[in-house]
C-alpha cells in the first residue's frame, strides 16, 4: 500500500513539472510568434510612409527587406528631426590660377592667361588705368569664357589676356600707379613729354614704370602681332595710324556695335601708340560705355571673331 502510495505520489509530481515545462514552452512559442507578428506589421507600415513620403527610399521587392536611406539609433528613430533647408546659390566657378608676368610699384603680381601656341598671338589686357574696373570683368569673362570654350582660339593663334595692368591703381580705384603716374603715357613715343595730355603726368622718363615695362618686354618675349586696350567710357573703337588698325578698328566695331572712332589725334606715351609706333602691329583701343560694366554682350561676338 505504502509503495503504491509513493508510486502515485510521483505521478503527479511528474504531471505537475510536465505542466509546467508546457506552460513555460508554450509562453515563448507565443511570444516568439507575436513578436514576430508585430515586428512585420510595423515595417509594413514604415514601408508604406516611406514610399509615400520619401520616394528616393530604396525598397526591395521583398517585404521583409527594407532598405533605409539613413540609419538612426532606434531610440532616436522617433525623435522628430529638425527640417534641413537647403539654399542653392550657384557658386561661381573660380578663376584658374594666373601666369605672373611681373610686379606693380608696390609689388602687386601683374598676371594673366595664354591660350594657344598660334603663330600670331593678339594681346588683351584691362585696366592700365585703374579705375576703369569694367574692363577687368570683360577680360576675367573672357578668359572664362575661352577656358570653357577653348575650341574658339584660332588653330594659328596665341591669345595673352592679363585684366588687371595697374593692380595698384586698381585696388585703389584710381587711374594713375603706385607713382601717381598714369601708365598710359609712359610709353616711348615720338613727342614724348613727361606732361602728357590732359595733365597726365607720364613719368619721369619713358618706360620708367614697372607696369609699362612689363607691357613692352611682353610685347617682345611673346612677339605679339595685335594689342587690343581695352578702357572706359567712350563707347567706341579707336585704331592707330596704320591700315592693318583701321581693318581691325572696324571689324570691331560691326561686331560690338561700338562706333568706329578715328578723329583723336593719338596721344603720346599710350601703350597702343607706342605698339604701332615702334613695333608696327595692328592696335586697337575699345572703350566700354561704363566704368563699372563689362559690356560683356557687345564684346563677346567681335572678341571671338578676332581669336578665331
Ligand atoms: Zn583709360
Amino acid at each position: 500500500m505504502k509503495k503504491v502510495k509513493k508510486k502515485t505520489y510521483n505521478r503527479k509530481v511528474m504531471i505537475i513539472i510536465s505542466v509546467i515545462v508546457f506552460i513555460i514552452v508554450v509562453f515563448f512559442v507565443v511570444r516568439q510568434l507575436v513578436g514576430s507578428f508585430v515586428y512585420v506589421k510595423s515595417e509594413k507600415n514604415q514601408k508604406t510612409e516611406s514610399a509615400n513620403v520619401e520616394s528616393n527610399n530604396k525598397v526591395s521587392n521583398d517585404d521583409n527587406v527594407i532598405v533605409h536611406t539613413y540609419d538612426l539609433p532606434e531610440e532616436e528613430q522617433n525623435v522628430a528631426v529638425p527640417q534641413m533647408v537647403y539654399k542653392i546659390t550657384p557658386t561661381p566657378k573660380p578663376m584658374p590660377s594666373q601666369t605672373a608676368f611681373g610686379y606693380s610699384v608696390n609689388g602687386r603680381t601683374i598676371g594673366g592667361w595664354i591660350f594657344g601656341s598660334g603663330s600670331e598671338t593678339i594681346f588683351f589686357f584691362g585696366a592700365i588705368h585703374g579705375s576703369e574696373k569694367g574692363t577687368v570683368s570683360t577680360m576675367n569673362t573672357f578668359a572664362r569664357y575661352i577656358f570653357d570654350n577653348p575650341a574658339v582660339v584660332g588653330k594659328n593663334k596665341r591669345i595673352i589676356i592679363i585684366p588687371v595692368a595697374n593692380p595698384d591703381g586698381y585696388a585703389n580705384s584710381n587711374r594713375l600707379n603706385g607713382h601717381s603716374v598714369d601708365i598710359n603715357r609712359n610709353f616711348d613715343t615720338a613727342g614724348w613729354t613727361p606732361q602728357g595730355a590732359n595733365d597726365d603726368f607720364g613719368g619721369p622718363s619713358v618706360f620708367f614704370e614697372p607696369e609699362s615695362r612689363l607691357i613692352r618686354d611682353l610685347v617682345s618675349n611673346y612677339n605679339v602681332s595685335t594689342m587690343i586696350a581695352f578702357h572706359s567710357k567712350g563707347n567706341l573703337v579707336h585704331p592707330e595710324a596704320n591700315q592693318s588698325s583701321y581693318d581691325l578698328a572696324h571689324l570691331y566695331s560691326s561686331y560690338s556695335g561700338y562706333r568706329y572712332y578715328n578723329e583723336i589725334v593719338s596721344y603720346e606715351g599710350t601703350a597702343t601708340n607706342w605698339f604701332r609706333e615702334k613695333r608696327g602691329g595692328t592696335s586697337i583701343t575699345v572703350e566700354l560705355t561704363s566704368h563699372t560694366s563689362s559690356d560683356w554682350t557687345k564684346n563677346k561676338p567681335a572678341l571671338l571673331e578676332t581669336i578665331n
